[in-house]
C-alpha cells in the first residue's frame, strides 16, 4: 500500500525518468493489437511483473497470476501497443486513461474477493481492469457512462475472450441498482465525495475501493469497509484519477 504522498511523488519522478528511457527506446517490430503470438510481448510482460513485485506493495500471489494473465496490449489504442506493457496509464480517447498496471493490481489487492463474488466496477473504460477481476474469478458487472468506450470496452473484453462481464451505459454514481447487493465495488474514476448509493449497495462485510477528491492532481485512495454498525474507512494513499463525471451531487453528499 501507499504511505505517503513524498513516496508516491518520489515513485512519480522515477517513473517519470523511467517514461523518458522508455520512450527513446526504438521498437524491433511493432506487434498489432491482434497479434496472437503472446512471445512478442512476452519479455514486456515479465518486465512489468518483475516492476510490480519490486513495488513491495503487499501483493498477493493470486493478485500477482491474475494481472499477468491479461493481455494488456488488446485493452489498448492500435497506437499504444508498443507500450502496452509500460507500468503507466495510457490515453485511451475520449480523454480518458487505462489505469497503470501497480495501482490496478493493488486496488483488486485491497478489494479482497475470492471466486464466485459479485464485483461491480464503476468506469469500464478499456475493460482491463474488469478482466483482471475476470481473472479473479469475480462475476464481474461494470458501468460506463461515455457509449463509444462502453462499446470499444465489450468489443476488447469479448476478443480477449471475456464472457460473462455483464456491461451497461450509464452514469456508475448510481451503482446498479438491479443486481445489488455486491461483495465489492471498485470506482476507477474519482468522485469529489463517496457516492451513498455505492454504500448502499454493497454487502456487510463487502468492501468498496475508490479514490476521492478533487479533479486535477491527487486524490485519497480509500477502502470502505461495510460492517453491521456502518462502514469502516482506510486511507490507502494518494492516487491520480479521472474524475468521476455525471450527477454526481444529487441527494446525498
Ligand atoms: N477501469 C478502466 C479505467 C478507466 S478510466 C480501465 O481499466 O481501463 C475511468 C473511466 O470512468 C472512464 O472510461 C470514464 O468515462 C468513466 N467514468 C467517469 N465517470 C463515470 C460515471 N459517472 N459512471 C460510469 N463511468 C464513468
Amino acid at each position: 500500500m501507499i504511505r505517503a504522498g513524498a513516496r508516491l511523488v518520489r515513485c512519480g519522478v522515477l517513473m517519470a525518468v523511467l517514461l523518458l528511457a522508455a520512450c527513446g527506446e526504438p521498437a524491433s517490430r511493432t506487434p498489432t493489437a491482434d497479434d496472437r503470438d503472446v512471445g512478442v510481448y512476452a519479455e514486456r510482460r515479465s518486465k512489468l511483473m518483475a516492476e510490480i513485485r519490486a513495488s513491495e506493495r503487499g501483493i498477493s500471489e493470486p493478485v500477482l497470476a491474475a494481472v499477468e494473465r491479461v493481455d494488456r496490449h488488446r485493452f489498448v489504442r492500435p497506437e499504444n501497443v508498443n507500450e502496452a506493457y509500460e507500468n503507466r496509464p495510457l490515453p485511451i480517447g475520449e480523454g480518458q486513461t487505462i489505469s497503470q498496471p501497480l495501482i490496478v493490481a493493488m486496488m483488486t489487492e485491497a478489494l479482497g474477493i475470492s471466486p464466485g463474488d459479485r464485483v461491480l466496477e464503476i468506469g469500464t473504460g478499456s475493460g482491463y481492469q474488469a478482466a483482471v477481476l475476470a481473472e479473479m474469478g469475480a462475476k464481474v458487472y461494470s458501468v460506463e457512462i461515455i457509449p463509444p468506450l462502453a462499446g470499444w470496452s465489450e468489443e476488447n473484453l469479448r476478443d480477449a475472450g471475456y464472457e460473462g462481464i455483464e456491461q451497461r451505459t450509464d452514469d456508475g454514481y448510481f451503482g446498479w441498482e438491479d443486481e445489488a447487493p455486491f461483495d465489492g465495488i471498485i470506482v476507477t474514476a474519482a468522485p469529489d465525495h463517496v457516492p451513498q448509493p455505492l454504500i448502499r449497495q454493497l454487502k456487510v462485510g463487502g468492501r468498496m475501493i475508490v479514490p476521492v477528491g478533487p479533479p486535477g492532481f491527487y486524490q485519497t485512495l480509500w477502502q470502505i469497509e461495510q460492517t453491521a454498525d456502518g462502514v469502516v474507512a482506510e486511507n490507502l494513499g494518494l492516487v491520480r484519477f479521472v474524475p468521476l463525471t455525471g450527477e454526481m451531487s444529487a441527494e446525498d453528499s
